[in-house]
């Protein structure tokens, strides 16, 4: 027997839970209690295919005991019990999911010592040290012989030794601390705040919480006088009613959001709270949550999509990612039906014909719900938007637009007239007259898109123009082509029908008279431009870069972030100069008189059309030093 230490984030964690002024310590025993349900649930999902662990299952449930001479306070499960190895890595290291988070939100909080943010959330096992100073912890696993003790008293370490327990499961023994002026520890091995906390916290677990109390009772036989005596019996203290059963009016926010926190292990508040309890061709109830903050981990591969799937209030499965689809991925929450089989294997339930109409009818929920939130709390679903839009988007783009058109509705973006975001119905809405296309230009943010050469045409005609600023937009636009009959152009597309019949024809014979010129111009620019043209696009700026092809120029910054050194694809672009511009003139009488001179117009008027773009300049010296000549 040998004491060993804690692992350094986890002595942190515990310095925090015992020294910390902390005002819920009440919290420890809703997340013992969370423990030790999670460890009959695995137990009864284990059961489910495994005959011998079905054998050590007798009747689940959490026990809860008071010792007030020995100060202990003991919570035990006959759930699935831990062997050495899970000992040590659960209790000795910070656990995975939970606590990991805190230590997360530590590291990014400014408070060093984190008193104010302990508590917004679930912190598992070592908030028992607010409570207690000494935690023995008997567990044996169930297809294990032996039984082990693990006992420690805070930050200086943890024994763990074999032991004698007769039956599968765990055993928390806190060894109560003393009371203290401010703290009076004792009411913890009071039944009757016990029975309170776990009715407060605990009443929806779905397993009975019981409890030996202490109850005065009238024992006198019928017709007798009245004779009270105390007498013990053992009571179970929650409910055991889950939460997403309980109809709307029994259950406030309040629970739900406290339910959401703990359960898919949030700091914050949902954003929107979903209840569906559906009776038709399948009935089933569900409570569906839209985080408020993009959850820890998710834009990597190791997040699960899903959905906590019970059946007639067992879990059978805890992500079920059939149940939703991937534009709705951040979605979290459970789903209770009586229709599916307890024992339904993985597969069967990928073909279950029962839990497709659940996920279509969820689906539908969800994109309803948002809806909802889209006409009537604009801000919230801004902040939505903000968090999960991207999501969104990916789903008007994958599977070749094959879900394009369940959630185009929720697409909204920021453009040149509406305030906040906007719909395509609505731009479709505020479309003038002669208005044909529905337009958008593109770049890295409002403001730099709203100075763009080529957005000026458009917005001298008074036609609105959507403003892209995501890297899947471009993709987005494609995929989507057409809204409500008109389709969605570009405004530097070749056919943007931006210009009058006159304009048109104007613009033609600029373009013959000055092609000599623009020829000039690009042979002196070289590779980086495929052609120069005078342009019917601009207004009062002297230039600008327009592409064709396929790459367009935020794709190719795009491609150009990925990794890898392989090349990646380039727009092939196209100088456009306005002849209008007084530079042009003076373009116009260097080429006639000056060629070297203009050479060095032609490379200053490309270089500025890329920084307009966002593009990287690769000779900004050379530049710099051309435009200082001018200046002089
Ligand atoms: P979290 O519950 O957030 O993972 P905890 O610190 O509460 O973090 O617990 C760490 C781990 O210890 C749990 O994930 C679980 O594997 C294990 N554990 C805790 N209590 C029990 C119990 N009563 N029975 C079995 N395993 C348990």
């Amino acid at each position: 027997m040998r004491k060993k230490s804690f692992k350094a984030e986890s002595k942190r964690l515990l310095d925090l839970m015992i020294n910390s002024i902390y005002t819920n310590k009440d919290i420890f025993l809703r997340e013992i209690i969370s423990n030790a349900s999670d460890a009959v649930d695995k137990l009864h999902y284990i059961s489910l295919t495994d005959e011998a662990a079905r054998e050590k299952c007798s009747e689940l449930g959490i026990f809860i005991a008071v010792d007030k001479e020995d100060r202990t306070l003991t919570v035990s499960d006959n759930g699935v019990g831990m062997n050495e190895k899970e000992l040590e890595e659960n209790l000795g290291t910070i656990a995975k999911s939970g606590s990991l988070a805190f230590k997360k939100e530590m590291a990014e909080s400014d408070n060093a010592d984190g008193a104010d943010i302990i508590g917004q959330f679930g912190v598992g096992f070592y908030s028992a040290f607010m409570v207690a100073d000494k935690v023995t912890v008997i567990t044996k696993k169930y297809d294990s012989d032996v039984a082990l003790k693990w006992t420690s008293e805070g930050c200086d370490g943890y024994i763990i030794e074999e032991c004698e327990k007769a039956t599968v499961g765990t055993d928390i023994i806190m060894h109560i601390k003393v009371d203290t002026d401010e703290e009076k520890y004792s009411q913890y091995l009071e039944q009757y705040t016990i029975s309170e906390l776990v009715g407060r916290y605990s009443d929806y677990i779905r397993y009975p919480i019981k409890m030996e109390t202490e109850k005065t009772k009238n024992v006198a036989a019928e017709g007798e006088e009245a004779k009270y005596e105390k007498v013990r019996e053992v009571e179970t203290l929650n409910s055991m009613i889950p939460i997403w059963q309980r109809s709307k009016s029994e259950v406030s926010d309040e629970e739900c959001a406290a339910y959401y926190k703990e359960k898919f292990m949030d700091f914050s508040d949902p954003l929107k709270t979903i209840r569906v309890n559906a009776d038709g061709l399948v009935s089933y109830k569900a409570m569906l949550f839209i985080p408020s903050k993009v959850p820890f981990g998710y834009f990597t591969k190791e997040f699960e999509k899903g959905l906590q799937l019970y059946s007639s209030g067992v879990l059978i499965m805890d992500k079920c990612e059939q149940l939703l689809p991937d534009h709705f991925r951040f979605v979290k929450g459970v789903v209770d039906t009586e229709d599916l089989s307890l024992n339904i294997s993985r597969e069967l339930l990928q073909n279950d014909r029962q839990l497709k109409v659940i996920a279509g009818n969820i689906e539908k929920k969800i994109k309803s719900e948002l809806m909802k939130m889209q006409q009537n709390e604009p801000e919230k679903y801004a902040e939505f938007w903000r968090n999960f839009g991207i999501q969104v988007k990916y789903g008007v783009v994958s599977d070749y637009g094959f879900h394009k058109d369940a959630v185009m509705d929720l697409l909204v973006f920021h453009s040149s007239e509406a305030e906040g975001l906007t719909t395509l119905k609505d731009y479709v809405a505020r479309m003038k007259d002669d208005q044909k296309f529905i337009y958008y230009a593109v770049g890295d943010s409002v403001e730099r898109i709203a100075a763009l050469p080529q957005t000026e045409l458009c917005r001298d005609k008074g036609y609105e123009m959507l403003y892209l600023t995501d890297d899947v937009d471009e993709f987005v636009m494609s995929a989507i082509a057409n809204f409500d009959g008109k389709d969605l152009k570009s405004v530097d597309a070749e056919d943007a029908g931006l210009l009058t019949d006159d304009e048109k024809k104007k613009a033609e014979e600029a373009k013959e008279a000055n092609k000599e010129l623009c020829d000039f111009v690009k042979e002196a620019i070289g590779d980086e431009i495929v052609s120069c043209v005078v342009s019917d696009k601009l207004k009062t700026k002297p230039v600008f870069l327009s592409t064709t092809g396929h790459v367009t120029l935020e794709m190719e910054k795009y491609f150009a972030m990925m990794p890898g050194d392989e090349p990646k694809p380039t727009a092939e672009k196209v100088l456009e100069l306005n002849p209008d511009h007084p530079v042009f003139a003076a373009l116009k009488d260097a080429y006639e008189n000056d060629k070297e001179k203009a050479e060095k117009i032609a490379k200053v008027l490309h270089t500025s059309a890329r920084l307009i773009a966002g593009l990287p300049v690769s000779d900004a010296v050379g530049f710099c030093d051309t435009v200082c000549e001018f200046l002089k």
